[in-house]
């Protein structure tokens, strides 16, 4: 990774389309989101592999890295016991395939590697999945909800994970009251009871025994909304700190990409 010095070193080798796929308004304000980390090159989908390996910022994105890991996680799928997964962490097999649901859809693998779902597979999602899947011990949830910050080695990422996944959900959330009726409809969220006194809570499972929570406060008395993100205390027996990480920013840009296209 090479750290640019302003934007427009970024700028200058994106497509210049404006298409807003990366869930900015332009070409530019995607740059000056890279510049400040609030997000990684990756999520433009139209940057060639050398402007990938010149910014990204490294494991479990789709740089050279991260492509070499998600790459090992799928070969170790050959030797894995789908029996044993499946009873461990909540799935079924189906003929050569592991199932679980995610996000309320089936999402499958197979000894081969290769995935079978309707949801689109990247990095964000495969990654945790698989670690899940060969690490995870299926500890059930105790609704327990802590911040990302307060997961065993969370801490050094809560600024990045904040401002990746709960300041752009954020704005997702002001822009569009939709929001949580996509999240409810699209990817089967129960909305709960409101949690720490917030206007809107809701729970989504990314994994059976994975939950995460999103809650939001409206803007009153002068002060501005906000909205937080929690995972289950039990989250860390589950998946990794680094998977926890891509599913929160992962799924905030698939959000982003979804209120793109529906305007
Ligand atoms: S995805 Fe964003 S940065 Fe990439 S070409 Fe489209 S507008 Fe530009």
């Amino acid at each position: 990774m090479s750290r640019p010095k302003n934007a427009m070193e970024i700028f200058k080798h994106l497509e210049k389309s404006n298409c807003r796929e990366c869930g900015e308004k332009s070409c530019l304000a995607f740059a000056g989101a890279v510049f400040t980390g609030a997000k990684p090159i990756e999520a433009c989908p139209r940057v060639d592999e050398a402007t990938k390996a010149l910014f990204n910022c490294g494991a479990g994105e789709t740089g050279d890295n991260g492509d070499i890991f998600f790459s090992r996680l799928k070969e170790e799928m050959a030797s894995c016991d789908f029996a044993e997964a499946a009873q461990r962490i909540g799935g079924r097999v189906s003929g050569d395939t592991l199932v679980l649901k995610v996000l309320g859809k089936d999402f499958g693998v197979s000894h081969d590697g290769h995935f079978h779902t309707d949801l689109h597979v990247n990095p964000y999602l495969g990654v945790p999945f698989l670690n899940h899947v060969l690490r995870g011990k299926g500890t059930q949830p105790k609704e327990e909800w802590i911040s990302y910050r307060d997961i065993p080695g969370g801490r050094e990422q809560y600024n990045l994970f904040h401002r990746r996944c709960e300041v752009n959900m954020k704005r997702l959330a002001d822009s569009s009251a939709g929001l949580f009726d996509d999240l409810v409809h699209l990817f089967d969220a129960k909305a709960v009871a409101a949690q720490f006194q917030s206007d809107i809570s809701v729970v989504l499972r990314f994994f059976p025994t994975v939950p995460m929570m999103v809650c939001y406060w409206d803007d009153q008395d002068g002060l501005d909304s906000s909205l937080n993100v929690f995972y289950d205390s039990t989250a860390i027996d589950n998946v990794d700190a680094e998977s926890l990480f891509y599913l929160g920013v992962g799924f905030t840009y698939m959000l982003e990409r979804l209120a793109l296209r529906h305007g």
